[in-house]
């Protein structure tokens, strides 16, 4: 029985042709195939505006920015987030407040988000878990009783994902995509800004490339003229024209991908149905759902085997697991500079106990997923 890896990636030889035609094409920064990458992007997730940067954490930095968080502000950020999702929020020299998550889908608990508002609150940091959209009802609700306070999705798991609202990317005041490696399409690094104003847009624009009045493209047109103006000082954040044209390729197969993903889950859903002990997350109604994580709550009273007893077995077939996430108030950062105990935000630091994210990727087979379904069963037994 040969091993199942965590993650592998699906690249197309139509991609690697698309990607190859845009070397051979002469344009290597952000020209031609990035502007269409991002009008493909905007009208898939039927967003006015969506502007492709070099990661989602160039996004979740330059909304903050554009949005007018800075200095001093607060923003309210789950626990049970990656890294990035609060360091931007520092990189502004804002304050980020953790609140805990829910239990059964893990995404933030908007009833600690409405305790956790003071005068400061600016921004939330709306994280949709594992590709199952965040209770934006809420969110949307939250942001029409304080005028001050913007929702700002961090959709890196979430694409394509849908909620009762529309399309997550146009809910919010500004939605950051990621196409890392191993998220639900990739472009190698990359993000992309998704928001319905236009003065967010040109803001994001501007500050991902230097500031500069007018974008590169335009600036090494033929005909354009060679001056520019630094109206502000910002960074260098565009997406490459390679990695456009993998987007590109990859967006023309997101539903196909996540169909894939969808099938992987609820095989996967099917055989723990039965099994004491093993919870699968609830991720809501499956059609709305990216699947970007599969991720099982491992009770080690009713399985017999703890968490990370699991993880070690999976190891020893050579079956690829993560852990999403360790939640931030349990790193020594935060711990030292928030004194944040563990018991404070106590759904989370329960959830770090049991959650196991199993293999899940678009071209997985079933047969891989019942290698991995069989190894958890004899886990008991062993
Ligand atoms: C991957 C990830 C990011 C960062 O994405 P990059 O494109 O690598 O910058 C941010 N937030 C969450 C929840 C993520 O999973």
């Amino acid at each position: 029985m040969t091993g199942v890896p965590y993650f592998r990636p699906n690249i197309s030889e139509e991609e690697i042709e698309l990607v190859a035609s845009s070397l051979a094409s002469g344009w290597l920064t952000s020209g031609p195939r990035v502007a269409e990458f991002e009008k493909s992007f905007a009208e898939a997730v039927g967003a006015k505006y969506a502007i492709a940067l070099n990661s989602c954490t160039a996004a979740l930095h330059l909304a903050l920015i554009a949005l007018d968080v800075g200095e001093g502000d607060e923003v309210i950020v789950p626990t049970l987030t990656f890294a990035a999702t609060a360091e931007v929020v520092l990189a502004v020299g804002a304050v980020p407040v953790l609140v805990d998550v829910l239990p059964d889908t893990l995404a933030i608990d908007f009833d600690r988000v409405r305790s956790a508002i003071t005068p400061k609150t600016r921004a939330i940091m709306a994280m949709h878990y594992g590709g199952s959209a965040a209770d934006m009802h809420a969110a949307v609700a939250i942001r029409e009783e304080n005028p001050q306070i913007s929702i700002i999705e961090d959709a890196a798991h979430a694409f394509p994902t849908r909620h009762e609202l529309g399309m997550v990317g146009s809910i919010g005041d500004a939605t950051c995509f990621s196409f890392y490696a191993n998220k639900t399409m990739t472009t190698g690094e990359g993000g992309m800004l998704t928001t319905n104003d236009p003065k967010v847009a040109e803001h994001v624009r501007r500050l991902s490339l230097h500031g500069l009045s007018r974008d590169a493209w335009a600036r090494f047109e033929t005909r354009s003229s060679w001056d520019y103006d630094i109206v502000e000082a910002g960074w260098k954040y565009n997406m490459t024209d390679a990695a456009g044209s993998l987007g590109i390729g990859q967006l023309a197969r997101s539903a196909e991908m996540a169909q894939m993903r969808r099938d992987i889950a609820a095989r996967y859903d099917n055989a723990f149905a039965d099994v004491a002990g093993i919870t699968p997350r609830n991720g809501g109604e499956p059609a709305r759902n990216a699947c970007h994580l599969y991720v099982v709550r491992v009770d080690k009273q009713k399985f017999g085997v703890s968490r990370s007893e699991l993880i070690a077995l999976l190891g020893d077939a050579d079956i690829g697991t993560s852990v999403h996430y360790r939640p931030l108030h349990m790193h020594s950062y935060y711990t030292k500079t928030y004194g944040y105990e563990p018991r404070e935000f106590p759904v989370a630091a329960d959830a770090f106990d049991e959650i196991v994210s199993l293999p899940m990727f678009p071209g997985m087979t079933h047969d891989e997923v019942d290698v991995v379904v069989e190894r958890i069963l004899n886990a008991k037994a062993s």
